[in-house]
């Protein structure tokens, strides 16, 4: 099945192999002082999971999840997408198809209806009011949101207007930093609700930092667990307790 082939070795699949989403082949990164901060990261992320990384803090989460958007530029060769290589695509049309989420939402000024419409806006497309309440419902988000301002909302409301402006573009993969963890447990299962959903629906591949390994048992299909710069494994999340590493199984005891 697609989830155990995450499981295997990145030799096993040429490039180009376009059942998968994401193929991350020796990926590194080195600080300004030359300290790894990624120490050759191999995975596949099949197309239509919910892949969940957790990690202790200073790991490497938000570095590997923003390669996959080139918010870094990772070495050529390292990261593809479709099978092909991220670093020839050209940015814009990369950061359509993989949109992102972080901790804190930052609306653009303007009403909600505005925030939704900017991204189709740059390429010349206005969306009709019917096509803002369909994402914003996509976001699980009440339409009636549509002409408030961005300025009056809850942190968990305006993380679903961001989330509603990122579907805007009709990405097919969302990454998510910690999306949730600035929200109430209400807000938090909102926005569970809508990434499972959209999931389901659509088939949109997701990718979730999250320091919650509940939230991770909620919703993902497979976990990453990543410790000083490498994958120490990849588990279902009903197998976390099995997770062999020493420091992985540390981290396991103390957060749950
Ligand atoms: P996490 O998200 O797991 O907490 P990060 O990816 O933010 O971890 O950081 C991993 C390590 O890389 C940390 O030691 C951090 O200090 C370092 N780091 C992250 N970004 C940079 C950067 N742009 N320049 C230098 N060091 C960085
Ligand atoms: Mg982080």
């Amino acid at each position: 099945s697609p989830l155990d082939e995450c499981l295997l070795d990145v030799d096993h699949y040429p490039d180009g192999n376009g059942d998968h989403k994401f193929h991350v082949r020796n990926l590194t990164r080195l600080s300004h002082d030359g300290l790894p901060i990624l120490k050759g990261i191999n995975l596949h992320i099949p197309k239509g999971v919910i892949v969940g990384v957790i990690g202790p803090s200073g790991s490497g989460k938000s570095t590997l999840l923003r390669a996959f958007n080139r918010l870094w530029e990772p070495p050529s060769s390292s990261v593809f997408l479709d099978g092909a290589d991220i670093c020839h695509l050209d940015v814009l049309s990369l950061r359509r198809k993989v949109g992102m989420l972080f901790q804190l939402p930052s609306l653009f000024e303007g009403t909600v209806a505005d925030n939704v419409r900017y991204g189709p806006q740059l390429r010349g497309k206005k969306l009709s009011d019917d096509e803002v309440r369909k994402l914003l419902i996509m976001a699980d988000l009440d339409a009636s949101f549509m002409d408030k301002s961005g300025a009056e909302l809850s942190v968990g409301q305006a993380q679903r207007v961001a989330l509603a402006r990122t579907l805007a573009n009709s990405p097919e993969v969302l990454l998510l930093d910690e999306p949730t963890s600035a929200l109430d447990p209400i807000s938090t299962e909102n926005i569970e609700d809508a990434l499972v959903k959209l999931n389901k629906s659509r088939g949109m591949t997701v990718i979730m930092v999250s320091h919650s390994i509940k939230q991770i048992q909620r919703i993902a299909d497979i976990v990453c667990l990543l410790v000083d710069g490498e994958i120490v494994e990849v588990l279902k999340p009903d197998q976390l307790s099995q997770a062999k590493h020493p420091m992985a199984q540390r981290f396991l005891q103390l957060s749950s």
